[in-house]
């Protein structure tokens, strides 16, 4: 089956934030969630839809930037082609593009979508390597609040049924041993305590002594400790450090990740479709970090329930997501309030329930006119 494009568009979508749950951490406020929702049309009138989720402290990119970009460079290179394959759309776009992770990634996962969507399948049932999990634990994010608001809002996460909590942490040290010490007295020993630095920790020695206050609240996971560019200060971490490290913003393609695992720099890969540069490029890294021996966990620009989708058929569909032991961070329907374009997933006691999709990804948005 092959994809005839005849049209590539995309609208800008803004979706309110939940002020409660605001994410910020040592990389910045999550404060504006504008994303752009890419239609990909076959000659035969079939769409497929991605979404990027543009963030301009986390990719450098922005909806008004996206759309620009998306009218004068990925249109006029992939319109009045034909694929046989959505890695072939992929590979056009790394060729006409330098970075723009997040829009690739949406246009790659619309040509997913309409792939499948053509073959009358759904993507899970073209890419999986086991039975598709129906239900993935998710991890919740707790922004870089004092002792007393993280303490509530890990509350309120475990009292939705979510037993690992990501604490954003960095900003101030000692807070972050009174808040995880606080979070211990208040909720017991059972749930699983994680922490993400977002670039934090700048020095090896700094970074040693941060990660070794945290390890008496009984860690089980410590995300990005250092810079983003920094792998191999990351992999002098992880050598000190008696707790496994998630890689996320360090290893955003291919190359970054052979050269992390070269360095044996992670324990851990976060994947996601936006920060891969599109839906192939994850399953690629997925199968790379596999055969490495290193698992999976799906990371979050906080997409609405489509991005969500294609992340979703990755971590249910493939061996190298190890959900039930490692949980994913697909609860991005708690931060915002309202997404115009799907209608918000329930949860099922604090885990994301797969789409169990008759075609593509399952998801149809609702575009504004
Ligand atoms: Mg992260």
């Amino acid at each position: 089956m092959s994809i005839q494009l005849t049209s590539l568009q995309c609208r800008i979508v803004r979706y309110p934030i939940n002020e409660h749950r605001l994410v910020f951490s040592c990389a910045g406020r999550h404060s504006l969630s504008e994303y752009l929702v890419v239609v990909a049309e076959d000659a035969s009138g079939a769409q497929g839809y991605g979404e990027a989720a543009t963030v301009p402290i986390w990719s450098g990119e922005t909806g008004q930037a996206g759309q620009s970009i998306l009218e004068t460079v990925l249109a006029p290179a992939l319109v009045g082609s034909t694929f046989d394959h959505p890695h072939e759309v992929c590979d056009v776009l790394d060729q006409v593009l330098i970075g723009n992770s997040f829009l690739k990634g949406a246009v790659d996962t619309a040509a997913w979508d309409l792939w499948a969507r053509l073959q009358q399948r759904s993507v899970s049932s073209i890419i999986a390597d086991r039975d598709p999990e129906p239900h993935i634990p998710i991890r919740a994010s707790i922004a870089g609040h004092g002792v007393e608001k993280t303490v509530e809002l890990a509350r309120e996460f475990w009292d939705l049924g979510i037993k690992t909590l990501k604490f954003k942490t960095g900003l101030d040290t000692e807070d972050d041993c009174r808040r995880l010490e606080a979070v211990r007295n208040a909720l017991g020993e059972e749930p699983r305590l994680t922490v993400d630095y977002n670039n934090g920790l700048s020095t090896l020695p700094e970074a040693v002594t941060a990660i070794e206050s945290l390890l008496p609240y009984g860690l089980v996971l410590v995300e990005q400790p250092t810079p983003r560019d920094r792998l191999n200060l990351m992999a002098q971490v992880r050598r000190r450090v008696d707790v496994p490290i998630l890689a996320d913003e360090g290893i955003f393609n291919t190359r970054q990740l052979e050269e992390a695992i070269e360095l044996e720099a992670l324990d851990m890969l976060s994947v996601y479709p936006g920060k891969n540069g599109g839906f192939t490029r994850s399953l690629e890294m997925s199968r790379m970090a596999e055969q490495a021996g290193i698992p999976c966990v799906i990371g979050s620009n906080q997409e609405s329930d489509l991005g969500q989708a294609a992340m979703g058929c990755l971590a249910a569909s493939l061996t190298a997501f190890p959900v039930n032991q490692h949980p994913c961070d697909l609860g991005a329907m708690m931060y915002y309030l309202d997404a115009e374009t799907t209608l918000r997933r329930p949860l099922d006691n604090g885990r994301y329930c797969v789409i169990d999709a008759d075609a593509g990804f399952g998801v149809t948005p609702r575009l504004p006119r």
